[in-house]
């Protein structure tokens, strides 16, 4: 009997993501440690190759199709290229194939296995959300210490990347937003160098890359950590938060929390603290 799990119906499939993945995990990580994800390929009849997957200007990152052995994926051999060459090239392949794991969900078992109707966007999240939670328990997202090292424990207790580590921790807690900043242009428009955004993990908003920080925190210096309560305005939304940032020699890592007394309106506070 294979191990990996049914979804009981595709309609809705979003309120199963969580479960699904934990009864996969269950199946191939008693320890709670990192996914194997070549065991969990095999227990969802996955088998793996690589190829250019370009279509005219477009690189697409994998592709699934179905065949009489189960299903066969495809994975853009850039991808499988960066995945020899280090960490992050690896920790993305992880999620690509965690990824494409979720797509198996949405077909019924034969030879070959059939969908019911065809992909759309909620598919999508799904196996974007199911990868998330096969590669990094919620439990675990949900316990971290918001702070640099919980972040990156987490990334690597469970070999992700700082970014799958930290939406993880923003579907776990849907009020808490990361940031993980760089000192640089915007990188479309140009513009002033400062703090922007090189990816943001919120679960009920889009964090443009490339978004500057208007916080008084932009101004710490590496080795530094701040903690400031400020109106921010993010995203295209204005809000009173708790921030706390980490400044590292190229990049800066900030947490905010919702405040929850607008009264505290008066004067930011900015207290900062050496590192190192
Ligand atoms: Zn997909």
């Amino acid at each position: 009997m294979s191990a990996w799990p049914q979804i009981s119906s595709t309609r809705s499939a979003l309120t199963q993501v969580d479960k699904l993945a934990e009864t996969a995990r269950r199946a191939f990580v008693p320890d709670d440690g990192a996914l194997p994800v070549r065991q969990a390929c095999q227990a969802a009849r996955v088998s793996v190759d690589s190829r250019p997957l370009s279509v005219g200007r477009h690189r697409h990152t994998a592709m699934l199709v179905p065949t009489n052995n189960g299903f066969h994926a495809t994975v853009d051999s850039a991808i499988w290229e960066g995945a020899r060459h280090d960490d992050w090239g690896r920790h993305r392949l992880r999620f690509v194939l965690a990824h494409e794991l979720g797509h198996t969900l949405f077909y019924r078992p034969g030879k070959p296995p059939t969908r019911s109707y065809p992909p759309d966007r909620l598919e999508e999240r799904f196996c974007h959300n199911f990868a998330n939670s096969l590669l990094v328990p919620p439990s675990a997202a949900r316990n971290a210490p918001l702070e640099p090292d919980g972040l990156f424990s987490l990334a690597r207790r469970y070999d992700v990347s700082r970014r799958v580590a930290a939406w993880a921790v923003a579907r776990a807690r849907p009020s808490i937003v990361l940031l993980w900043l760089r000192h640089a242009p915007h990188p479309v428009r140009g513009g002033f160098e400062t703090m922007r955004v090189d990816w943001g993990a919120a679960s009920e908003r889009f964090i443009a890359q490339g978004e500057s920080l208007k916080s008084s925190l932009v101004a710490l210096k590496p080795g530094q950590h701040g903690k400031a309560t400020e109106m921010l305005r993010l995203a295209g939304r204005e809000d009173m938060v708790h921030i706390n940032a980490w400044r590292f020699p190229n990049a800066m890592l900030v947490v905010l929390e919702p405040a929850e007394h607008h009264s505290s309106m008066s004067e930011p506070v900015a207290q900062q603290i050496q590192l190192f």
